[in-house]
């Protein structure tokens, strides 16, 4: 149904004033005749209104109670009345389409197996599905309108919360499920409209198990080979002994030497994949402490300079001071790693400089070489397991291919990251930027 097109209106008008000038014209006439033309027009004016108040309140108690059915008017009354009525059906059926709407929103969401929870501006929530009851164990009806920081509670959920309002630093929070305690749950906020959020939760227990099945069986596997490792290890060594000059095996002397390289490393790797297996199971509940960067850098530096880096030139550039909260071994790891990384890749006698500064909003740790470089192509997939750009390298070069990904997981649980800065032919910085929070600065004085 149309509105009333504007003319139609105009004339409807025309037509009431037409009807009005009639009217007085009548009640003119008569009072012509009564000699009281002042008091006929009164007379006509008070009708004309009165009938114009009778209709205004049967429009007003209409309007009111829509339910009663209206009473047609007269002239542009029972225009009005049509042009409303024609209003309230369209009212009535843009209403059904939105009803369809939301239940047809409301039938897929709920059928979605991911839980989503929407939050109002002030934290409380406005409406859930079926799977968020399931999953973050809310009550339908009883948890509306409370504040979603009341019913999860776990620690690290206010600070999510907080960050998903203001700058999303934290883009994904993994708890244990508040229904079960052996589930866990992988939560994500979308912020949208005025400060409104979308709180995604989905349950991620099959992988969790699935991830904690393959490190067990990594670990396991690892553990298991390092016995007869060390009995294979054990013979070669004395075989070795033995393949001097003079020896029995003197003809076996170069087979041998390759047969210890191959074993050291491969007892390298078995050492890399235990401690990465470590790193994945426990690495958050080591005990964490200040540790001072400057100090671990230097010891690092002295034993690459006893061993593998004999001659290489290292030069330190060394804020004092500037300490960090975190795990000493993984850190360790992170420095003995790339130290040793830039050592391996760069001509001997080059220059390793490693620098640990305080920068705008954290600090700093990088280590740059004068090697080959990386071409762009590599850089993002140098932190998988055994990824080596160069996979013929020689065995005896140390490498296990573990390295950057232990460097990663070590950073990772001091919410760091590992930046690589490298072009072929230019040398390699491998960085690492610790966040502001877990610096220590010691007073110059
Ligand atoms: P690897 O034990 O082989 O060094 P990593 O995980 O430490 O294993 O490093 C992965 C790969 O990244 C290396 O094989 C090497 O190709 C490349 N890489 C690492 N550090 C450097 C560097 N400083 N210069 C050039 N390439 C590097």
């Amino acid at each position: 149904m149309m509105n009333a097109p504007a003319g139609e209106v105009r004339r409807t008008w025309s037509l009431a004033l037409l009807r009005l000038s009639v009217w007085l014209g009548l009640w003119a006439i008569i009072g012509f005749f009564i000699g009281q033309i002042a008091w006929a027009l009164l007379a006509g004016l008070s009708i004309y209104t009165a009938g114009h108040l009778l209709f205004a309140y049967q429009l007003h108690r209409w309007l009111a109670k829509p339910r009663i059915e209206p009473r047609e008017g007269l002239g542009v009354w029972q225009e009005i009345y049509t042009e409303l009525y024609r209003l309230k059906q369209r009212n009535r059926r843009r209403k059904r389409r939105l009803k369809d709407i939301v239940s047809e929103f409301q039938a897929s969401t709920a059928a979605l197996p991911d839980g989503a929870v929407v939050i109002d501006g002030r934290g409380r929530i406005v409406w859930f599905n079926q799977a968020a009851a399931v999953i973050l164990a809310l009550r339908a009806g009883q948890d509306n309108g409370q504040r979603i920081v009341n019913l999860i509670r776990h620690p690290r959920f206010g600070e999510f919360m907080v960050s998903a309002a203001l700058d999303g630093t934290m883009a994904e929070l993994e708890i244990p499920a508040p229904a079960n305690e052996a589930n866990t749950v992988l939560l994500r906020i979308v912020p949208y409209g005025d400060g409104q959020r979308l709180l995604v939760a989905r349950d991620v227990s099959d992988q969790k198990r699935l991830e904690s099945t393959r490190r067990d069986f990594v670990a396991n596997a690892s553990h298991e080979l390092r016995t007869p490792l060390t009995v294979l290890r054990g013979y070669l060594e004395i075989m070795n002994e033995d393949a001097g000059e003079s020896g029995a095996l003197a003809a076996w002397q170069r087979p041998l030497r390759e047969m210890s390289a191959q074993s050291q490393r491969m007892g390298r790797i078995i050492d890399s994949l235990l401690r990465l297996a470590r790193l994945e199971a426990e690495g958050m509940h080591q005990r964490q402490e200040a540790i001072d960067i400057g100090e671990m850098i230097r010891q690092v530096v002295d034993g690459l300079k006893r061993h593998e880096a004999r001659d290489h030139v290292f030069e330190l550039d060394l804020q004092p001071g500037l300490n960090l909260y975190g795990r000493a071994s993984e850190l360790e790891s992170v420095i003995a790693n790339l130290a040793a990384n830039a050592a391996r890749y760069s001509p001997a006698a080059s220059t390793i400089r490693i620098a640990w500064q305080a920068e705008a909003g954290g600090a700093l740790l990088s280590v740059a070489d004068n090697g080959p470089g990386i071409a762009p192509e590599h850089i993002p997939r140098l932190t998988e397991r055994f990824y080596r750009v160069d996979s013929g390298r020689k065995a005896s070069d140390g490498g296990t291919g573990l390295g950057l990904a232990i460097v990663k997981h070590s950073l990772e649980h001091h919410e760091s990251e590992l930046i690589i800065d490298s072009e072929p032919g230019a040398g390699s910085t491998f960085s690492a930027r610790f966040p502001h929070s877990r610096l220590i600065i010691e007073d110059a004085a």
